[in-house]
């Protein structure tokens, strides 16, 4: 074992190194304090081949457990381990022969620095031995401390986020942790050993130079620098040299690199979204504002001179003058709570321009922050509403239009969404239909709609869903009450933003009147030409006809017994030809004559009693029950022919069963109604549609031209006929007849 190496490794631990040492562990106290060690100083003699104590003093003595009297005058070997003796003695030989001898070892559990040395006498011999010993068991804990140490400073520094390396004083890499060789792109052991300099790109080298040689004079440096990424790319960096000192002379430097490529990003980023955000508020369509804490406006941009008419220099500076007086009170408070840092959005008021005029205007108001958070002023963000707000009350107005039209208009307007549901209806549902206002879905609505138009309507709609066309079309509904109802519908698909049929809406007319009106007028066109047709043919007919059946009564009175029979037809034949023509001769005959006062009942009570004998015939009673009537412009035979045909219809619809006939009177202010209800076999739905056109008859024996001439007496009194029926029930026929009126030709 080499004690001197040893020993010099360990010296230059204490002392060059210590330095380093210290500066570690600059804040331990406990190891400052301990600068002064205990020592122990001994003399030895050689007595023969043993090395004995000649005197020894210290406070080390009492620390390794000896008194003096326990080592002087005695040897090595009496006094320790025998190992512990031989080792001693090994030392203690090499001083003999003349060498400064040091070594370490322990006692008593103490770490101690030894170092002995010859002491010569006169003769030059060796003649005692000098020792001294040191305690150093703080200087051991301090190694042990420096190493752990040093093991923690290591791994922290390997793993270190941010680059960390030493360079020696010629700038060549003493150390590389790992995160500084990866901003390069490099490992560790890839740049240690290297130049660094090459690293830097070529632009700043000259630089990086200045800054390492000021490193190297003592100076703690930072600086941004690009260096070389290994894969050609530039990286900035940031980087802090510290130089490590020793003895006063820089021994390294010590760098800390730091990458500056995200960094910098977002500070372009951040100088991109300010330069937009100014960008923004310049060309902003809203007019911005900003003003400081005594509401002086500090700035404006362009849109907030153009909408009031000021400009920059008549506002910088001054108090907001835009504030209508009866607003301002309103609008000062508002500011006080935007100063408390309120912030109010969305308000509508008005404003005032420099010419005077006010415009409408939304207004966003929001205090600002300095960077500590102070609120130290406030912005406000000015819409010009005007046209929007004019747009609205546009809307507003033609929506209450529209709302009046809808509301009150006597057509009926539904809304349908596409499978056909009512989502709207017009009040006028109540009075066109009967029928509450309210949502109805496709099977309520069949409900109520002709069978024979149900699936035709829908058909439309689909149609319309297709086509997006709008179409006209009559359907029929049920009244609530009952009865039909003629509607003449408009229907429009409705279409959103994208095109597509998103409702549809009905705009619907009761033309019930109107189709009644139609019907009559296509009843009475048929009339009248029958009538020009009857008035031209009637007379020819007539007359020849009255010869005929003269002289068949001529024949018949001469005839053979056998014959008389034949002669019987051919007169009921006449006859029958001479009711026909008699019948059309009424509807030709020249109106009026005969226009008197007459009583209705009266005339009534007349037909009752000259059909009583018929009506016995068929088993049918007539109850006759009348109400006071006042008395009527009319031409009675003619009003008589009607009851004839009428009740004479009731008794044939009862041949076969038989029944009651009832007549009854009735009167309002405006009409006199006399109704015939019978309960005969009775007429269905699309008969009755039927009734009163020319030649439209049931009966073998029929005309069918009963009804249509009393259709076209009734109307030449200004009145009515209803029919209403129910098959296998029976039938009502009402005539209405106008009171006061009278007959007018
Ligand atoms: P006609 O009596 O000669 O057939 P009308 O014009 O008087 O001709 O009547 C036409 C048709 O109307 C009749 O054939 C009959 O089918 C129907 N009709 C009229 N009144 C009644 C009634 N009270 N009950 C049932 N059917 C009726
Ligand atoms: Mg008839």
């Amino acid at each position: 074992m080499n004690v001197n190496e040893n020993t010099s490794s360990l010296f230059s631990v204490l002392t060059a190194d210590n330095n380093e040492l210290s500066k570690t562990v600059k804040n331990d106290s406990h190891v400052q304090a301990d600068h002064v060690q205990d020592s122990l100083m001994f003399l030895i003699e050689k007595c023969e081949s043993f090395f004995k104590y000649v005197s020894c003093q210290g406070s080390l003595l009492e620390k390794f457990g000896f008194t003096r009297d326990e080592l002087e005058g005695k040897t090595l070997e009496e006094c320790y381990t025998f190992e512990f003796a031989k080792r001693r003695a090994g030392s203690f030989m090499q001083a003999w022969e003349g060498n400064s001898v040091a070594y370490e070892d322990e006692i008593n559990g103490i770490p101690y620095l030894g170092a002995v040395s010859p002491v010569y006498n006169s003769e030059g011999h060796v003649q005692q031995l000098q020792g001294f010993c040191v305690d150093i068991s703080s200087w051991k804990q301090s190694e042990q401390r420096l190493k752990e140490r040093e093991q923690y400073f290591r791994t922290l520094v390997k793993y270190h986020p941010d680059g960390v390396y030493t360079l020696d004083t010629d700038g060549q890499f003493l150390y590389v942790n790992p995160a500084g060789a990866l901003i390069a792109g490099y490992e560790s052991h890839e740049l240690v050993g290297k130049q660094s300099f090459p690293l830097i790109v070529p632009e700043e080298r000259e630089n990086a130079k200045i800054y390492f040689h000021r490193a190297r004079e003592g100076h703690v440096l930072k600086y941004e620098i690009k260096i070389y990424h290994k894969n050609g790319m530039k990286v900035p960096v940031e980087v802090t040299n510290i130089p490590i000192t020793i003895d006063g002379k820089v021994h390294s430097i010590y760098g800390i690199v730091k990458d500056l490529t995200q960094s910098k990003e977002y500070e372009k980023e951040l100088n991109f979204v300010k330069d937009r955000l100014s960008g923004m508020i310049q060309h902003s369509a809203d007019a911005i504002a900003i003003f400081d804490m005594n509401d002086r406006l500090i700035d404006a941009n362009p849109t907030y001179e153009n909408i009031y008419g000021w400009k920059r220099r008549e506002l910088i500076g001054f108090f907001v003058r835009h504030i209508p007086a009866e607003l301002k009170e309103s609008y000062y408070s508002m500011v006080e709570n935007v100063k408390k840092g309120m912030k109010y959005s969305g308000i509508e008021t008005v404003r005032i321009k420099k010419d005077g005029s006010r415009f409408y205007v939304n207004v966003t108001m929001s205090p600002l922050k300095d960077e500590n958070g102070t609120i130290c002023g406030y912005s406000t963000v000015i819409r010009d509403i005007t046209a929007q707000k004019r747009a609205q009350e546009a809307l507003h107005e033609s929506n209450e239009h529209y709302r009046i039209i809808t509301e009150n208009t006597l057509d009926l307007i539904n809304v349908f969404d596409c499978d056909g549901a009512l989502l709207y209806a017009s009040p006028s549902l109540k009075t066109i239909l009967g029928y509450e206002v309210q949502p109805y879905t496709k099977s309520d609505i069949k409900k109520i709609i002709h069978p024979d138009d149900s699936n035709s309507m829908f058909e439309m709609f689909q149609k319309m869903l297709e086509s997006k066309d709008s179409f006209k079309k009559d359907y029929m509904f049920r009244h609530a009450d009952g009865h039909w109802v003629y509607l003449e519908c408009h229907g429009m698909p409705v279409l959103n933003s994208e095109g597509e049929v998103e409702s549809f809406v009905t705009i619907s007319r009761d033309i019930t009147d109107r189709r009644q009106t139609e019907d009559f007028l296509r009843k009475s066109e048929k009339l009248t030409v029958l009538g020009q047709l009857a008035a031209g043919i009637a007379h020819e007919i007539r007359n020849p006809l009255t010869s005929l059946k003269g002289f068949t009564h001529i024949l018949r009175a001469k005839a053979e017994e056998e014959d008389i029979e034949y002669y019987e037809i051919m007169l009921s034949e006449l006859d029958r030809i001479n009711t026909i023509v008699g019948e059309f001769m009424m509807l030709a005959k020249p109106q009026p004559r005969d226009v008197k006062l007459n009583d209705v009942n009266q005339l009534l009570a007349e037909v009752v009693a000259l059909l009583m004998a018929q009506a016995n015939l068929h088993s049918v009673q007539i109850a006759f029950d009348s109400v006071p009537l006042p008395t009527l412009q009319c031409e009675s035979d003619q009003l008589k022919q009607v009851f004839i045909n009428v009740m004479k219809n009731a008794i044939e619809s009862m041949e076969e069963a038989g029944g009651t006939l009832s007549v009854e009177t009735k009167r309002t202010d405006e009409w006199i109604s006399i109704h015939f209800r019978d309960e005969g076999c009775g007429i269905s739905e699309e008969m009755l549609t039927q009734i009163g056109e020319p030649f439209y008859t049931t009966k073998e024996k029929g005309t069918g031209l009963g009804m249509m001439i009393c259709y076209k007496i009734v109307e030449n009194h200004r009145g009515k006929i209803e029919v209403k029926s129910t098959l296998n029930e029976g039938t009502t026929v009402t005539i209405l007849l106008p009171v006061q009126k009278g007959y007018v030709s």
